[in-house]
């Protein structure tokens, strides 16, 4: 046990959170998808890259729309940043309590008729006007509204126009792309149309709502993700949804993030703990699934799947230690790997690059584990610490305050 007052040693796996590149990404982005503004998504703990950590960054740069997908993600960004920042969320289920949600000013996501009454009720109960945003599901089947529901939703909503004090204002309507990964598919282009169809007959209620459901000219129109706010141009509607761009990574296959005028934001690395020499013949990691062809050395480096890697990437992943990259032997372990050092000089307590810049990438990664970078930095878990690095701004056109100074890890993460 640490006594309260003796600094905790920090982990061993760190994730390096580059505050300067998340805030070059997040200018560059607002700046190519203009007028189109940008909804900067921080669900899953910012993509693994540290809520806490991420959304003050941007808000002290003068980003003021957020996205996430639960209403306790919504919760806790409302307590991080204040009343002074737009949220909006999507996804939550018939028992969740959307009365404290409400309450904090969170814009709502409607992609069911039930959602749209239990919002009503919940608006009647609170005495504040819910925002929402109306989901429409476009063609991806996963969540939204499809073509009937929008018949019942648009229909309650024109009953709520007629009462002494409507309880919603309609503030958005949204939707999401299956493939805009993929240019050349022509699903892309269908979906925008029936988002349009919809689109054309909210902005008609709204406007014989006479502005009691919220003016069809504020009408904030959402439907792009990050590859649709990198590929179509203009970019669809009045504000994009990005995610995995601001993380300087590429959703394209294509392209790589300097392509896309972006740097990835985490760096991702260890430290040898342990160097030994092994003759030939020798085995490595459970199951002794690669042997040693020569005499070798070993060095074993913390990092496993406990913190977040794939286990999948055993035997195929490298990582880099003095700018050389080495080849992971054997299975990666809850806790720890082992990398084959060969006759180079590595030393105990010599930085280990698992990802990002001065290694790897963490598409790499995904290519290694047959996953997607995304699901490579938001798997990063608890047990690494993110710790802020260029936090101090050296202003810019977005720079509307400053970013602590500290470069405190923030111990697990939200
Ligand atoms: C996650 C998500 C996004 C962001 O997607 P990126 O490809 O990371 O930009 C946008 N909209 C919805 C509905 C999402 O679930």
């Amino acid at each position: 046990m640490t006594s309260s007052d003796t600094p905790p040693a920090g982990s061993l796996v760190r994730a390096e959170i580059d505050a300067a590149a998340l805030r070059a990404n997040a200018a560059a982005l607002a700046a190519d998808i203009g007028p189109a503004r940008l909804k900067c998504v921080v669900k899953a703990n910012a993509y693994g890259h540290g809520v806490d950590l991420v959304a003050p960054i941007l808000h002290a740069a003068g980003h003021r729309e957020f996205c996430v997908a639960t209403l306790d993600e919504a919760m806790s960004l409302r307590r991080l940043l204040g009343e002074d920042a737009t949220i909006m969320a999507w996804l939550y289920g018939p028992q969740t309590d959307l009365d404290a949600p409400l309450d904090a000013g969170i814009e709502l996501g409607v992609s069911t008729a039930g959602a749209l009454d239990r919002i009503l009720a919940a608006a009647a109960r609170t005495g504040v006007p819910a925002r929402i945003h109306l989901k429409i599901d476009s063609g991806l089947g996963r969540n939204g509204l499809a073509p009937d529901d929008v018949a019942t939703v648009l229909a309650t909503l024109k009953e709520c126009a007629g009462e002494e004090r409507p309880r919603v204002i309609v503030a958005g309507i949204m939707s999401h792309f299956a493939v805009a990964d993929e240019p050349e598919r022509p699903e892309t282009a269908q979906q925008q149309e029936v988002f349009e169809t919809a689109r054309r007959e909210l902005t008609a209620l709204l406007d014989s709502a006479g502005g009691r459901l919220g003016e069809a000219d504020d009408l904030d129109v959402h439907i792009a993700n990050s590859p649709a706010a990198l590929t179509l141009r203009p970019v669809p509607g009045t504000s994009a949804r990005v995610g995995l761009a601001l993380y300087g990574l590429s959703p394209l296959a294509d392209a790589q993030p300097e392509d896309l005028g972006l740097v990835p934001v985490m760096r991702l690395v260890s430290e040898v703990v342990n160097l030994k020499d092994i003759p030939a013949g020798h085995g490595a990691s459970y199951g002794l699934t690669y042997t040693a062809e020569a005499d070798t050395r070993f060095a074993l480096v913390p990092g496993g799947y406990g913190d977040g890697l794939p286990r999948s990437a055993s035997n195929r992943a490298e990582v880099s230690i003095r700018g050389q990259r080495f080849p992971i032997v054997g299975r990666i372990a809850m806790d720890q790997f082992i990398v084959d050092v060969g006759d180079t000089e590595v030393a105990i307590g010599d930085e280990v690059v698992l990802f990002g810049p001065g290694g790897p990438s963490a598409t790499d990664w995904a290519d290694w584990a047959e996953t997607i970078n995304y699901e490579i930095v938001t798997r990063i878990s608890a047990r690494v610490d993110r710790i802020a690095v260029n936090a101090e701004a050296t202003g810019g056109a977005a720079a509307t305050g400053s970013v602590p100074e500290t470069e405190q890890p923030t111990a697990g993460a939200a």
